[in-house]
């Protein structure tokens, strides 16, 4: 192979996206995926919300990229025929000492411009969410759902079109910088790979990627925390469509209640600290399903515990292991002698919602190499 315009490592949701994004007819893009196909990892195991913007400091990239890839999610989604649901979203606040949370996340919103949040009282939420109980709330207009699978569907479809290839059960596992650009040694493909632009999407393993390019993840601050999050689903639908949320936990948004297309709905993700493996386990502990219960009956008082069944897991790619806030990385290395090197990492949520923004994000930090 001669050398690659633009090779890209991971294809989950935001590799996909900067895949659609980079590839076209004067530009040669390659993706490097481990698995047999596209979003085999964190990207089909989240809870496929589309995040309106509201929980990220204001001018982060978190909250920038999530209400901008917010809003080119819903347009692609209705110009592409790929399924999605305003729903709505409320955030309930379970006893008085949590409405002081609720009126900073309203404000931080409004810093944000995320459209259509409102502050509910006891009886707006009797009204609007029947069988949900909590003391005051903040609603969102502008969360909904989105089927990731259709949605990476749509990348990789666009991408394909655009000429992009992908090379399927190829795993990076080594890199060597070149005087220009990178060599990258594949298991899975007989040659090594010559690239003169490489975006490091991979995820999970992105802060590994890095430290294979020559940085120190450590003094950059970029080593991985892995936090699970497992789910229990609902046996019977419940006759609720917005989507209820608690206020945000110390390492996620808290245990909340959502629908899919087909109105089934589930409860999660919790959040815990999980050692690295080369195959991690999704499997779900079952006797987490008493904390989640209890935890749910805060705002669904009528829940019932039999009602819960063992559903799915995801990993979250944390920068933090003590629940401070940090960033999305997504930055060109030439500071640190790599140009032509994207790193994107600790992309966990909203990394879905934001990945048609990050894709653009990334296209912007390239620019500036020509
Ligand atoms: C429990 C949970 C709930 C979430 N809920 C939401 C939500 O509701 N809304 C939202 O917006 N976001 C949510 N997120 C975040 C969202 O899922 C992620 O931000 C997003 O999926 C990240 O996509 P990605 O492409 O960066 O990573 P991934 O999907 O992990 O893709 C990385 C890819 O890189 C590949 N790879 C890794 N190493 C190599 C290598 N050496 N060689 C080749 N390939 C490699 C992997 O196989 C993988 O396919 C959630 C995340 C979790 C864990």
């Amino acid at each position: 192979m001669d050398e690659i315009d633009v090779v890209i490592i991971g294809a989950g949701a935001v590799g996909l996206a900067v895949a659609r994004r980079l590839s076209g007819p004067d530009r040669q893009v390659v993706v490097i995926e481990r698995h047999a196909r596209y979003g085999m990892e964190t990207s089909s195991r989240n809870s496929e919300v589309i995040h309106a913007g509201f929980y990220y400091p204001a001018g982060t990239l978190k909250a920038r990229l999530c209400v901008a890839g917010r809003r080119l999610l819903y347009d692609f989604c209705r110009r592409h025929g790929i399924f999605c649901r305003k729903t709505g979203k409320l955030v309930a606040a379970c006893s008085e000492d949590e409405t002081a949370k609720l009126e900073k996340l309203y404000e931080q919103g409004q810093a944000n411009g995320v459209e259509g949040l409102r502050l509910l009282t006891r009886s707006d939420i009797g009204r609007m969410a029947p069988g949900v109980s909590a003391v005051a709330g903040l609603w969102s207009d502008e969360t909904g759902i989105i089927n990731s699978e259709d949605l990476m569907r749509f990348y990789w479809a666009q991408a394909q079109e655009r000429g992009a290839i992908f090379l399927w059960n190829c795993e990076v596992k080594e890199i060597e910088p070149k005087s220009h650009g990178y060599r990258l040694h594949v298991q899975g493909n007989d040659e090594p790979i010559d690239a003169h632009i490489v975006i490091n999407a991979a995820g999970l393993n992105a802060d590994t990627i890095a430290q294979k390019a020559g940085i120190n993840i450590d003094e950059a601050g970029y080593r991985l925390f892995w936090f699970k999050g497992e789910y229990f689903s609902l046996r019977k639908p419940l006759p609720i469509i917005p989507l209820i949320y608690p206020l945000p936990s110390k390492h996620g948004l808290g245990i909340h209640l959502t629908i899919d297309r087909q109105g089934r709905h589930r409860l999660g993700p919790n959040a815990f600290a999980i050692e690295r493996a080369q195959t991690p386990s999704y499997d779900i502990d079952p006797s987490h399903r008493e904390v989640f219960w209890k935890e749910a009956r805060r705002y669904l008082p009528g829940l019932q515990f039999d009602e819960l069944q063992p559903g799915t897991a995801g990993i979250r790619p944390k920068l933090s292991s003590d629940g401070s806030f940090r960033d999305f990385i997504i930055t060109e290395e030439s500071k640190r002698g790599l140009p032509g090197w994207v790193n994107l990492i600790g992309i966990e949520s909203p990394g879905l919602t934001a990945s048609p923004a990050i894709a653009e994000y990334v296209a912007d930090c390239l620019k500036l190499l020509t």
